[in-house]
């Protein structure tokens, strides 16, 4: 049976409520992958940072009714590293990596974010999920671009055959950057004029558009890949912003799951 996708990227995402939690789904694949970005989750009043994270991994995975066994828990460190989730794994945790794919419906894939971007692929063609961590530094390493790497690699997946869903992030109108990091941009990002923006002396990184070129890189179609325009930081009622927060603040949940 093979499934209709309607790919009209630049569309709006859904907002849902379950379980007292808000998310964002994208209307191309509801009802077609179990997927969502989170907005504020109760962090339980855990002890440590890594319980409420747990804590609010399961919350939402049981809003968004996920059946498969296994959570899978990535620890993101802004690196470009992908594990290959081949399921039943042997554990929940996989070490550090800042995406993870799969094509088992025994594993749920998730980021946690609070201003870095989060994103979902579906490759519908093939039915391999992924979930991705890209703040600045996974953008300059290219993140996003190894886990379509790794799709193909893999799985035999196509990055024609994604969808590329980018989550709530920090939005040119606050993610302010400084010369320094102007400067490794250049080097790392050949289209940085088209993702830098200056206004009264001050330098703005546009992050879901660098995420977003660098999918059309590699093949993804424009109409594949779909965006949520909130800033977290100037939507507080929504998301958490560490940057407003100043590091003091919880995470996001991004996940896409097959069952
Ligand atoms: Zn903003």
């Amino acid at each position: 049976m093979t499934t209709k996708i309607t790919l009209s990227g630049g569309g709006k995402y859904l907002l849902k409520h379950r379980g007292g939690i808000d998310y964002f789904v994208c209307p191309a694949l509801d009802g077609v992958v179990i997927h969502g970005f989170s907005a504020r989750i109760p962090s339980g009043n855990k002890q440590s940072r890594e319980e409420s994270i747990d804590h609010q991994r399961r919350l939402f995975g049981s809003a968004l009714g996920i059946r498969a066994p296994f959570l899978l828990h990535i620890r993101q460190v802004h690196g470009e590293r992908i594990f290959v989730a081949q399921g039943p794994l042997p554990s929940l945790s996989a070490g550090e990596y800042d995406g993870a794919i799969s094509r088992s419906a025994e594993v749920a894939l998730s980021v946690v974010t609070a201003d870095c971007l989060p994103i979902l692929i579906y490759e519908y063609n093939k039915k391999i999920i992924g979930a991705v961590h890209a703040g600045w530094r996974g953008t300059v390493l290219g993140v996003l671009q190894n886990a379509l790497a790794a799709i193909q690699r893999e799985f035999g997946g196509s990055p024609g055959d994604c969808l590329i869903l980018l989550g709530p992030s920090l939005q040119p109108c606050c993610f302010e950057i400084q010369q320094d990091v102007l400067e490794i941009l250049k080097i790392k990002l050949p289209y940085w004029t088209e993702v830098v923006k200056m206004v009264q002396g001050k330098i703005f990184f546009d992050l879901q558009m660098a995420n977003l070129l660098q999918a059309k890189e590699m093949g993804v179609p424009r109409e594949g890949i779909w965006s949520l325009d909130l800033c977290t930081f100037c939507q507080p009622c929504w998301f958490y912003s560490y940057r407003r927060d100043k590091g003091q603040t919880g995470r996001m949940v991004s996940m896409i799951s097959l069952s």
